[in-house]
This record gives structure tokens, C-alpha cells and sequence, in this order.
């Protein structure tokens, strides 16, 4: 078995389609070096090796050894010199050893350079260069890298004899070293090694090789690593690739350099060349921030403040070189690269490329650029975009740039950033918005009646509740930046004190909240506006063209509805009625309804109702004129409207006419202990029809006067929470006696559609029988999650992270549809919906209709389409064409 991979040369054993058997970086070490790039030559360990030396605990495979050797012997060849040195040819070649994982790990495993150097090959080194403080600062470098990674012997054991050192010498810097204090260190930094470990430090080059490359290989199950796996879904099996090549340095002098670019600029996305580079020093100087690095080229250097000479100023042909290389890799890739490349004495090395990080923007920007240059085309374009990162285009966002004082982690419920003064209840908030100031809403968790104290909070941050919860919802709905699960937070309403780290804040305090990251800070952090360039639409407007699936939108306000159709959106999936009735001035006769003691005293309390009902109504028909928009029947619980102040249930003790005791009582009565799977839903109107009633009563009167008016509407009345065909055939007759009757009086003619939403799973099973008289399906995946795992979407959140965290899950079932359980149910309802009624028209309106991995489920579903908030309507259309590529 081939277990080795040589490169260099100008050819190469492996090519970047290899990447699962040499890792990214091996395989694009060996593309670089089949195109004739400079590459410095060497050779990978195949991961395979990895998995056999993890299995066996530390074991090679057999034939490597035989194959190693080999391939040191081709390398010795292409660079002229023996590893390790020969006194003879007065040269050595030096190698380095990194590790290359199949997806990069930046900084989690093992790297050793200048091996090969010992007593006799640094003096080679010194003859070779001339420089003997070159040789020797290699070989103390090599010395400290060696026994830090490989041997276990900590920097520090190094870096106080080095300290020791310069007191007695009276000497501040390292470059005030000469290669007489580096030879007179060297014993020390070995004698250290020695006495660390009991054994001398060793000599042979080639046992300092299997060393380094036994580290490596062991760095992949080091502690850090094996985090860093689980958060970024890499699978241990993968094992790492270990690249062996030959040392070059771009420390030898005025002519040598090293530097990090990438082909196109990363933050902004425009088509010039960026980077950094330093004259006389090595790759680590660069990264470390110990000198500040210039600009590669000139124009960049016309914009940056500190006049630094740029690369095409000093070595104007190296950098015409390395420019080639740039255009070269890019044709070669199609895609933005990000390079390292190294200068030995007026030659130019390229020591890696991989697909360069950017930000959303810039992402956007290369990806329709490079449709125009006709480096890929229009479809791989929507592929390179991610959808949820959309996001961060869509809502203010915190500057990357700036400081940040972290009080506490959370759940990143709603996307955004905002800052803004604490206050610990809706009522506050708005007291406080009233005033002008702007504030962060800080609850243990969020019920119906902060809504208006949500809506002018510019932030909202909870300690309980998961990625559903209602502030997580009613947030994302908003496009209001939302934290919620703060559990190492400790919000106190009453003493209005939020404690987090050991830091107590009052009411006033200003926290800045990053819904994208979950973070909680104190003080603020400045923003910055979001941006829709041109690319925005331009790949948008791909999309729409490729995909399938309709987006809709869950909303219920005119500005929700107005955001939503700038985004996009075909119309609205789902209004959820009962946000509509928080308003102060509505609360009231809700509460009137609900607390009213027989239907004659509800339908008055309803009266009063129906004219706002009727306005909503008629603004949502109007903004989405054209489009289909579902309006869903009241759905909670009624408990979640009944009053808890004194004040409130004074006012509608007086309103009904009845004591403040009796109030009290009936609400009482109306309790539930399960209200999520109670009294909720088509059950309301199964006991009380003349809430629908009322309901269908003000959507067709607003119909009626739009259609008098001129105005193209699709109204479609959903019925919630069916579980049993009865009741839909009850509802749906009493939907459409009302709204005929009220076209009649009217005098206008209006199609109509009544639907269900299936989000039971006996619903789901009964589709079939259900279809008979739904004339569209909706489902409702929340609660369709909620009751199919028994799991509540208001309380799991904190103990589903628990689940996540020891492996039991792999994903929120509240975020991701689950596929194998509700998503099965949501391929019968459908199925059997359509054996019924061909053609059924059927869609999603849960969280995860904003969801990529759940609409790619979606399409291959033969869904219609998702409704999703509003912020999310352009991550669903493109998750849609990506999903139909
Ligand atoms: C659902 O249950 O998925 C749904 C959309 O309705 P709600 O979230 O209002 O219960
Ligand atoms: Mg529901």
C-alpha cells in the first residue's frame, strides 16, 4: 500500500481532488506543484497512516519506513543537498513538519521546523550562508520547537534561560543576540531538554524526523483538537495528513521575505491584490504581530496610513511573479485563494494556498464578479453563497473591530446587534422609549403581554427559553436582535438588577446584545449599518430564477408585511391572529370575551373587537395586493390574555360590570396545567364559534371593500390545531356560511380558500381524511416537533444544549426539522393529503421554514412552499435554489 505522496519538482503524486487521503493542505501542495508552481518539494503521510497509528496506539504501518526514505532520497535529489548535512557538498537540507487535516484546523495540531539541524549541520548551515547567526538562531529555534512539541518541554523552560542570559549580558533584545551569545546558549537550551526529560537531546536527523512526525500525528487526539472536532462537526475517523518538505527561509537577509495574501480582498470582496509581508523574517513573525507588517502592493499602500514601502516597490519583479501565481491560482481554482509564500534570497516559494475566509459581502461580491469574468457561472454562484449567513447582511451588525466586555453567553435566539439601556419589564420599556431612550429588555422569559414592550426595545435578552421561545419567535419576527437561554445570568425583576460574572447591573445600564453570536456585553459596541449592494440582487435574482420551492412570510403587522415583501416574499404563509389583540386599546375586550359569563356577553365583547380586525385585515390584503396571504384563526391558550395586575383586573371587573373577586375566580377556572395541549386552537371555536365567527366576519368585510376598491386579493383562512376530521368539517361550514354571507351583503364575488394547519400527528396520519375538506395544508412544525417528541419548545431549550453537548443529538429539533421522526410525518400528511386532493397546495410554517437544512427537506418533499419570518425570506430563497440545483 502507498502510504507516502511526493511532490515537487515540478510534478506531483497526488492532486487537490485527494484531500480526504492528504489532507486540504498536502492536496493542494501536490495541485501547486503538478501546475509548475514553486513549491518547496516534500512529501505527505497519507491520513491513512494517521488512523493506523491512532488504532495501534502509536504503531507504523508496514512498507513506510522503505517508502520514507525513498522519498527523502527523491527530495535530497531536487534540492541538491543531504539531509542533515554533508560535509562533503557543504550543504543540508532542512525539513519541515506539519500536520494538514481534511478541513483546516487552524492552530489545533503540531508543527516542527529547521529539522535537521544538529552540532555538525549548523556549522554547514553558518559555511553554506556565511551567516553563522543565522545557523545558529535556526538551530536554538529548532532546539526550543523540538523539545516544546515534541518532547514536552514547556517555553518557558527556554525562554527564562534566555532571560538569565541577557541580565548577566546586559542585553534587551533578541536581534542584540550575536552568534557568539547563540552558541553560548545553545549547551543550555539542550542541557535543559536533557534534564527535562533524562535523555540527551538527540542528534540524528533522521530519529528527529519520526519524532516529529510521531508528535504530529499524535496532536490530532490532543484535547484541543478533539473541541475543536466536536464544534465544527469533523469527524475523529478522519485522522490528519502530514506534510514533510523542504525548509526555506525568509530570514536570510534584505533579499529574503515572507508574507500571507489573498487573491481578492477579503472584507470588501473587491478584485486587487491583499496582503502582508515582512522583509527578512519567517512566517510566524508575520502572524505574531511582533513587527507590523507592510502592504503587498502599491495601491494598497496608498490607502493605509503608515507609508510602509509596499512588496512591488522593493522587489517590483517578485512581486510581478507572485502576482502571476495570483491569476494562475485563481483560473486554476475558480475561487478566491488565500496564499502563503516565502522569499529566499531573491526566489519566490509558494508554501500553501487553501479557498480564502470572507465575509458575507465580500463572498457576494467575488461570487457575481466572477460569473462576469466567466470563472464559473451563475449556478455555482448560488452554491458559494451560505444562506444563513445572509444574515449578517440583512441587520445591523457590531464592528468586527471593536473591544468587547462579555457578560454572558446565550442562545443566538434573533440575529442583529443593538444597545441600549437595561430595564426589567415591558411596562419600563416603554416608559423609557416614551422618553426617547433606547432599551434592552431583560426578562426571565417573554409572555404575550410584553409585546408592545418587545416592540420598542431595540434588543431583547431572556434566561430561559429555547431557539422557539415566544421571545425567540416574536424577536426574529420583529428583526430584533434576541438572546434567550442567558442561563449564567440572573435577572431579578423586583430589585430590577441583572447579575452576570460576579457584576451586578441596575435598571439604566447600558449592555450592548449580539443576537448573531449570543453575546451579552456590558457598555456599548459600535455598529455598523447593513449594506444592499448590487451583487444582493443580482444573485437573488438567480436564485428565484432556479428554484421551486415559494417563500412566504409568517407576519402579522404592516411593517412585518411591508419588510417581507421587500425581501421577496410570495405573500404570507401564516398571520398569527392573536398578536393582534395585545394592543392596550384591544386588551380589554379580549379580556371581556374571554372572561364574559355566556355567549351573548361574549359576542358583545367581540363587537367591539371586529372593527380592528377588520383594519389588520385590510392593510395585510392591501400590502401583499396580488399575492396569497393565510390568515390563521386564534390559536392560544385563552389564559395567556388574562390580566395579573390589580389595575387591569379592575378595569374589566368595571367593564363587565362584575367584583374584581369574580374576575379573580373566572380566572382561576380558565387554568390549566398543560395550556400548550389544551384549550387552545380549532377547540376554542368548537366551544366558542363565535370567535371565528367573528373573525371570518372582518376578513371578508375588508376583502369585500378592497374588491370594491379595485384590489387583486387571495385571502386564505387557516384553521389551527386540528386533530380529527370533525372538527375541521364543523369549522370550515362555519367559515364559509360567514364569509358568503357577508359577500352576499356586500354584493361582491370572491374565491376563497379554507385550510388546516397539520401540526398534531394525528393529523398528520388523518391527512387523508382531513384533505376531504382542507383546500391547503400548512404545517405547522413547532408544534408538530413539540408533540411528536413530547418535548416542550418552551421549556426544552436548556436541557436539548445538554443533549447536544454529550452527543445524544446531534441538532435542535426546533431549528433543523428532524427528518426521521416529524419529517416522516410530514411526508405521510402530504402523501396521503394529495391522494385525497391532487394537486393540494401544501406549505410549512414553523421556525423551519426558515431554515436551510430544512428546506433543502422541503423541496425533496414536494412541498409548495415555506413561510418564514420576514428577515429570513431571502435565506430561504436561496437555500430554495440551492436545494433545486
Ligand atoms: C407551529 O406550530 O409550527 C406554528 C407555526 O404555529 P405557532 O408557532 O403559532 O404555534
Ligand atoms: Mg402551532
Amino acid at each position: 500500500q502507498k502510504w507516502t505522496y511526493s511532490f515537487g519538482g515540478g510534478a506531483a503524486e497526488g492532486r487537490s481532488t485527494m484531500r480526504n487521503l492528504l489532507g486540504g493542505k498536502g492536496a493542494n501542495l501536490h495541485e501547486m506543484s503538478a501546475i509548475g508552481l514553486s513549491v518547496p518539494p516534500g512529501f505527505t503521510l497519507t491520513t491513512e497512516v494517521c488512523t493506523h497509528f491512532v488504532a495501534s496506539k502509536g504503531d507504523y504501518p508496514d512498507g513506510l519506513n522503505d517508502q520514507v526514505n525513498a522519498a527523502i532520497a527523491k527530495l535530497e535529489t531536487i534540492m541538491g543537498a543531504p539531509f542533515g548535512g554533508g560535509a562533503d557538498e557543504g550543504k543540508v537540507l532542512l525539513l519541515s513538519v506539519r500536520s494538514g487535516a481534511r478541513a483546516s484546523m487552524p492552530g489545533m495540531m503540531d508543527t516542527v521546523l529547521n529539522l535537521g539541524l544538529n552540532d555538525e549541520a549548523v556549522e554547514i548551515l553558518a559555511a553554506e550562508t556565511g551567516d553563522g547567526r543565522f545557523a545558529y538562531d535556526s538551530y536554538r529555534r529548532f532546539v526550543q520547537m523540538f523539545g516544546d512539541v515534541v518532547l514536552g518541554v514547556d517555553h518557558y523552560h527556554f525562554e527564562d534561560l534566555l532571560e538569565d542570559y541577557k541580565l548577566d549580558h546586559a542585553l534587551t533584545l533578541d536581534t542584540d543576540l550575536t552568534v557568539d551569545d547563540w552558541k553560548a546558549l545553545l549547551p543550555k537550551y539542550i542541557g535543559a531538554i536533557e534534564k527535562q526529560t533524562g535523555n540527551p537531546f538527540p542528534q540524528d536527523p533522521r530519529q528527529q524526523l519520526w519524532a516529529a512526525i510521531g508528535a504530529v500525528f499524535h496532536s490530532w487526539t490532543n484535547k484541543r483538537a478533539q473541541t475543536y472536532r466536536m464544534l465544527h462537526d469533523i469527524s475523529d475517523e478522519w485522522g490528519t495528513a502530514v506534510n514533510v518538505q523542504a525548509m526555506v527561509f525568509g530570514n536570510m537577509g534584505d533579499d529574503s521575505a515572507t508574507g500571507v495574501c489573498f487573491t481578492r480582498n477579503p472584507s470588501t470582496g473587491e478584485n486587487m491584490f491583499y496582503g502582508e509581508y515582512l522583509v527578512n523574517a519567517q512566517g510566524e513573525d508575520v502572524v505574531a504581530g511582533i513587527r507590523t507588517p507592510q502592504p503587498l502592493s502599491n495601491s494598497e499602500k496608498e490607502r493605509s496610513s503608515l507609508h510602509l514601502p509596499s512588496l512591488e516597490e522593493l522587489m517590483p519583479k517578485l512581486y510581478a511573479e507572485l502576482d502571476d501565481v495570483r491569476h494562475a491560482l485563481e483560473r486554476h481554482y475558480s475561487d478566491m485563494q488565500d496564499m502563503e509564500f516565502t522569499i529566499q534570497k531573491g526566489k519566490l516559494w509558494i508554501l500553501q494556498t487553501r479557498g480564502g475566509k470572507r465575509t458575507t459581502k465580500a463572498a457576494l461580491k467575488i461570487a457575481v464578479d466572477m460569473v462576469s469574468e466567466g470563472l464559473i457561472d451563475s449556478n455555482e454562484a448560488i452554491r458559494r453563497i451560505e444562506p444563513s449567513h445572509l444574515d449578517q447582511l440583512l441587520h445591523p451588525t457590531l464592528d468586527p473591530k471593536a473591544p468587547r466586555d462579555i457578560l454572558g453567553q446565550g442562545l443566538p435566539a434573533s440575529p442583529g446587534a443593538a444597545f441600549g439601556k437595561l430595564v426589567f419589564t415591558a411596562k419600563a420599556a416603554e416608559e423609557w422609549a416614551e422618553r426617547g431612550e433606547a432599551v434592552i429588555l431583560a426578562r426571565v422569559e417573554t409572555s404575550p403581554e410584553d409585546i408592545s414592550g418587545m416592540h420598542v426595545s431595540k434588543g431583547i435578552i431572556t434566561t430561559r427559553g429555547g431557539m422557539t421561545s415566544h421571545a425567540a419567535v416574536v424577536a426574529r419576527g420583529m428583526g430584533k436582535p434576541c438572546i434567550s437561554g442567558m442561563g449564567d445570568i440572573t435577572v431579578n425583576v423586583k430589585d430590577k438588577t441583572l447579575t452576570a460574572m460576579g457584576v451586578v447591573l441596575k435598571e439604566g445600564d447600558l449592555v450592548t446584545v449580539d443576537g448573531s453570536a449570543g453575546q451579552l456585553m456590558r457598555g456599548t459596541v459600535p455598529t455598523v449599518e447593513p449594506e444592499f449592494s448590487g451583487d444582493f440582487g443580482t444573485l437573488m435574482g438567480w436564485a428565484d430564477q432556479v428554484r421551486r420551492l415559494g417563500v412566504r412570510a409568517n407576519a402579522e403587522t404592516p411593517t412585518d408585511a411591508k419588510v417581507a415583501r421587500g425581501f421577496g416574499a410570495q405573500g404570507i404563509g401564516l398571520a398569527r391572529t392573536e398578536h393582534m389583540f395585545f394592543d392596550p386599546e384591544r386588551i380589554i375586550h379580549m379580556r371581556e370575551m374571554i372572561l364574559a359569563s355566556d355567549e351573548q356577553a361574549r359576542r358583545v365583547a367581540l363587537d367591539k373587537l371586529l372593527p380592528y380586525q377588520r383594519q389588520d385585515f385590510s392593510q395585510l390584503l392591501s400590502i401583499m395586493e396580488g399575492l396569497p396571504v393565510t390568515i390563521r384563526l386564534l390559536d392560544p391558550p385563552l389564559h395567556e390574555f388574562l390580566p395579573d395586575q390589580p389595575a387591569d383586573i379592575e378595569n374589566v371587573a368595571k367593564a363587565l360590570g362584575v367584583s374584581a373577586e369574580d374576575i379573580i375566580r373566572r380566572s382561576k377556572d380558565l387554568h390549566e396545567f398543560n395550556p400548550m395541549l389544551g384549550h387552545r386552537g380549532c377547540r376554542l371555536a368548537i366551544t366558542y364559534p363565535e370567535i371565528y365567527e367573528m373573525q371570518t366576519r372582518a376578513i371578508f368585510e375588508a376583502a369585500a371593500d378592497l374588491v370594491k376598491s379595485g384590489h387583486t386579493i387571495y385571502p386564505e383562512v387557516m384553521i389551527p390545531l386540528v386533530a380529527d376530521r370533525e372538527e375541521l368539517t364543523r369549522l370550515k361550514a362555519l367559515v364559509v356560511k360567514t364569509a358568503d354571507a357577508v359577500l352576499a351583503e356586500q354584493g361582491v364575488e370572491l374565491s376563497y380558500h379554507v385550510g388546516t394547519m397539520i401540526e398534531l400527528p394525528r393529523a398528520a396520519l388523518q391527512a387523508g381524511e382531513i384533505a376531504k375538506d382542507a383546500e391547503f395544508f400548512s404545517f405547522g412544525t413547532n408544534d408538530l416537533t413539540q408533540t411528536t417528541y413530547g418535548l416542550s419548545r418552551d421549556d426544552a431549550g436548556r436541557f436539548l444544549q445538554i443533549y447536544r453537548e454529550k452527543g445524544v443529538m446531534q441538532f435542535d429539533p426546533f431549528v433543523t426539522i428532524d427528518q426521521a421522526g416529524v419529517g416522516e410525518l410530514v411526508k405521510i400528511g402530504t402523501e396521503r393529503g394529495r391522494a385525497e386532493r391532487p394537486g393540494l397546495k401544501v406549505g410549512i410554517c414553523g421556525e423551519h421554514g426558515g431554515d436551510p437544512a430544512s428546506i433543502h427537506f422541503c423541496h425533496d418533499t414536494g412541498l409548495d412552499y415555506v413561510s418564514c419570518s420576514p428577515y429570513r425570506v431571502p435565506i430561504a430563497r436561496l437555500a430554495a435554489a440551492q436545494a433545486a440545483l
